[in-house]
């Protein structure tokens, strides 16, 4: 098992580990970092220094129950001490496009009644997808960035508390938060990640956020489009805070 630095510390950039597990091509390590591919967000990328050598870390994904990071070159060996460093401006901007994609869902949400189905946060643009929402017009697009841009620049706070499924459930349900996407995760999951940001918005969530809103910088909602199904897939950009 390996210990997800990233769940209780989202800016942990550089870290000490133990190689548990060794393969062609890739490491496991006893703890780690590097945010492993998934929730929609992509995974972190960065390098690994042994004692002898430095190894790139293209991709950190799950892999039959093993976080492994997927490494160019040759792999180190089981026991060895590794020192992880993850390519931060490509993750802070993982960081800061996620959590204005929560300011967005819900914004969404409140003012025109839609739930957010999907999203995939990257560098340089991200997108996620809502029904029903059959047309987003321009003169809806800058409304919505505007509404977005309002909430963000109030340095709203983000903070991480786990809480026990029943009670996670619950304390979403209470406020009216969305909580349809919580029947997806498995039964094994007992204990929530949830994101609060603010009193705007709470959200079960396992992905790296920024600790205020006042780092996301500005929202800029460029094309959207019908992916089928009354979902419509919404692109966006940000602007430097
Ligand atoms: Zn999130």
């Amino acid at each position: 098992m390996t210990e997800l630095l990233h769940m209780s510390d989202n800016y942990v950039r550089e870290f000490d580990a133990t190689v548990i597990g060794s393969g062609d091509g890739y490491v496991v390590l006893d703890k780690t970092a590097f945010y492993p591919e998934g929730g929609g967000q992509t995974s972190d990328r960065g390098e690994l220094s042994g004692s002898e050598r430095t190894i790139t870390v293209k991709e950190v994904r799950k892999i039959e129950g093993e976080i492994r990071h997927l490494v160019d070159g040759q792999s180190f060996e089981i026991g060895a001490s590794v020192h992880g460093i993850v390519d931060w401006a490509r993750r802070y901007e993982c960081m800061r496009f996620h959590t204005c994609q929560h300011v967005l869902s819900r914004y969404l949400q409140l003012n025109y009644g839609v739930e957010t189905k999907g999203n995939n946060i990257k560098p340089g643009e991200s997108r996620a997808d809502y029904t029903p929402l059959e047309s987003f017009d321009e003169e809806m697009k800058r409304k919505v960035e505007a509404g977005v841009n309002a909430i963000m620049s109030q340095n709203l706070p983000v903070e991480i508390r786990n809480m026990p499924r029943v009670e996670a459930i619950s304390f979403l349900e209470e406020r009216e938060y969305q909580t349809r996407y919580l029947e997806m995760v498995p039964k094994s999951v007992k204990e929530f990640r949830v994101l609060l940001i603010g009193d705007y918005d709470a959200a079960s969530c396992a992905g790296t956020h920024v600790a205020n809103t006042s780092e996301i910088g500005g929202i800029m909602i460029g094309k959207s489009k019908n992916v089928g199904a009354g979902v419509r897939r919404i692109y966006f950009k940000l602007s430097a805070p």
